[in-house]
C-alpha cells in the first residue's frame, strides 16, 4: 500500500467538516489502497460516503488498554477481538496495550508471545508498550532489541509486586533513553498504601467502601514528583499514565514549565466520575474499584483544565474489564482481593466530546489532539496515524454531534455486565469507522467481518512535533 497521488480513489467521504491540526474545513477525502491520497474540494472515486453534517476526525487512538490481561488466576474480560470491536464502534481505530514479562521471561519472548494473542483477532491496528518488572539489571539487557522491534515505550510501576525501587527505576530510565525509548510510570506510593491497607484491614474495614481510604491523592502527588525527578536525572522523556489528582497535574505542570520532557494521561474515569460511587450500598462500589481511585468532583475540574491548558496532553481508557457478578467478587469479604480496572474503551470519543467540546472546555481541534494526535505523536505513530494527511493511514471517524442518548450496557460491546458510564446522557456520537480504507463499523454496529488489524512499528517520540515545551 503507498501514496499515490495520481491513481484513482477506491473510496472519498465528501461534504463532511474535515478537522485538521490546525485549521476545520469543508472538503472531501480520497482513499486507495488503504491510505489518505487526496484532501481537496470535488474529488471523484469509486464509492462515496456522504458526510454532510459530520466531522471527519482521524481515528482514535487509545493508548491504554488492557485486553486479555492476567490478574493471578483470571483475565480481562474483553479479549482481543471483543475488545477492539467495542473500540471500532466508539470511533477507536488503533490500541496500544502492554507486553507483562514473566519474572523469568526475557522482554522480546514476552513480546512475541503477546503478539501471538492479537495476530489475527485484533480488528483495528495495535501496538503494545514493554513492561519493565524489578527483577535486577538483567532484564534491562534486552531494552534495545525492543526497541528495534518497534515497541519504543517502557511501563513502570511504583507499586505493586512488580514496582521497581527508585535505584532500579534510574537504572531502567536510563537504559530506555540509551536506547532512544520512553518511560511511563504509573505513579502511586507504595509504602503509603501499604500502610493504610493494614491499618484498614486490621480495623475491620474490608468492604470495597474503604477502598479510596487506602491509595490517597498523596500517594499520587508523591509519587508523581518523585518519578519526575527520576526521569530527569536519567535525562529521559517520561508519561505519567492515568493522573487522577490536582497534586499529579500540578507537579507536571511544574515540570514541563522548567523545560522537562514530561506528558500527562487522564482517563474518562478521572473526568467525570467522582469517590460518591464508593459510597453506594453493598457490594457495588467494586464496580468502579480502580488504582488509582476515584477522587472529588474538585480533581475532576482540575483535570479537565489540565487538559485545556496543555499540562495533560491525552486521554487513555485503562479499559480494564472484570464481570461484576462472577469476577469483581473475589473480593467479597476483602477490597484488596478485588481485581482492580473498569470498561470504557467504547464511550472515550463520546464522553470526552460531550463533556470537554460540548460544555465548552475544550474546542474541537483539541479534542481531536488528546483522543488521537497526540497519542500518535508520543508514541511514535505519527504522521502514518493521528492525523489526516495526504500519506496517512486511513483511519478515519465521522463524527454526528447532533446524535444525543443515554449511555447504558444494552447498547455497548464490551464483554462485561456493567457500564460505569451507565445513564450518562450523550451529545455527539461516532457513526462510522474506517480503518485502513474499509468500513468497519456503522451506527453503533461492527460490519468489518474479517477485517485485520496490524502490528504496527513505533519510532521514538518526535519531540519536535508538539506546540509547547519541547524543542524551545
Ligand atoms: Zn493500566
Amino acid at each position: 500500500m503507498k501514496y499515490d497521488p495520481v491513481r484513482k480513489n477506491d473510496l472519498v467521504i465528501k461534504n463532511g467538516l474535515v478537522i485538521q491540526e490546525d485549521h476545520i474545513q469543508k472538503t472531501d477525502i480520497g482513499i486507495a489502497s488503504g491510505i489518505i491520497q487526496k484532501i481537496g474540494p470535488d474529488l471523484e472515486g469509486d464509492e462515496v460516503i456522504d458526510a454532510r453534517d459530520l466531522y471527519v476526525i482521524p481515528g482514535g487512538i487509545d493508548p491504554h488498554v488492557h485486553l486479555e490481561m492476567r490478574a493471578g488466576e483470571i483475565t480481562s474480560s474483553d479479549d482481543w477481538e471483543s475488545g477492539t470491536i467495542a473500540a471500532a464502534i466508539g470511533g477507536t481505530t488503533t490500541v496500544i496495550d502492554f507486553i507483562e514479562p514473566r519474572k523469568t521471561q526475557s522482554l522480546m519472548d514476552a513480546l512475541d508471545e503477546r503478539k501471538a494473542m492479537a495476530e489475527n483477532h485484533s480488528v483495528i491496528d495495535y501496538s503494545m508498550h514493554m513492561t519493565l518488572i524489578g527483577s535486577g539489571p538483567s532484564q534491562f539487557k534486552g531494552i534495545q532489541n525492543v526497541v528495534n522491534a518497534g515497541i519504543t515505550s517502557f511501563k513502570t510501576y511504583t507499586t505493586y509486586g512488580i514496582k521497581l525501587t527508585d535505584e532500579e527505576m534510574i537504572s531502567a530510565m536510563t537504559e530506555v533513553n540509551r536506547s532512544g525509548g520512553m518511560v511511563m510510570t504509573h505513579c502511586e506510593n507504595d509504602a503509603i498504601i501499604e500502610y493504610l491497607r493494614h491499618q484498614l484491614i486490621s480495623e475491620g474495614k474490608v468492604t470495597p467502601q474503604y477502598h479510596p481510604f487506602s491509595r490517597p491523592v498523596d500517594a499520587e502527588g508523591e509519587a508523581v514528583e518523585r518519578v519526575i525527578a527520576l526521569a530527569n536525572t536519567a535525562h529521559v522523556p517520561v508519561y505519567i499514565v492515568h493522573v487522577s489528582t490536582s497534586q499529579g497535574a500540578d507537579a507536571i505542570r511544574r515540570a514541563r514549565s522548567r523545560g522537562q520532557t514530561v506528558w500527562g494521561e487522564t482517563c474518562p474515569q478521572y473526568l467525570l466520575l467522582t469517590e460518591d460511587e464508593y459510597k453506594r450500598p453493598g457490594f457495588e462500589p467494586a464496580k468502579y474499584l480502580c488504582q488509582p481511585p476515584l477522587r472529588s468532583k474538585e480533581n475532576n475540574i482540575a483535570l479537565w483544565k489540565g487538559l485545556a491548558e496543555d499540562t495533560l496532553q491525552t486521554v487513555g481508557t485503562d479499559h480494564c474489564p472484570f464481570f461484576y457478578n462472577g469476577q469483581k467478587d473475589r473480593g467479597k469479604d476483602l477490597f484488596t482481593k478485588i481485581p482492580g480496572g473498569m470498561p470504557g474503551i467504547e464511550s472515550r470519543l463520546c464522553l470526552t466530546f460531550t463533556y470537554g467540546v460540548g460544555k465548552g472546555i475544550i474546542d474541537l481541534i483539541r479534542w481531536v489532539e488528546v483522543i488521537s494526535g497526540n497519542p500518535a505523536k508520543i508514541f511514535g505513530l505519527y504522521p502514518r496515524k493521528g492525523c489526516l494527511l495526504p500519506g496517512s493511514d486511513a483511519d478515519i471517524v465521522l463524527f454526528n454531534p447532533n446524535k444525543s442518548g443515554v449511555i447504558s450496557r444494552e447498547m455497548l460491546h464490551e464483554n462485561v455486565d456493567y457500564t460505569p458510564y451507565e445513564g450518562f446522557l450523550y451529545q455527539g456520537y461516532p457513526v462510522m469507522t474506517i480503518a485502513a480504507g474499509q468500513v468497519i463499523a456503522r451506527n453503533g454496529e461492527f460490519t468489518g467481518k474479517g477485517h485485520k488489524g496490524k502490528f504496527i512499528s513505533r519510532k521514538p517520540a518526535d519531540l519536535g512535533k508538539f506546540r509547547t515545551h519541547e524543542g524551545k
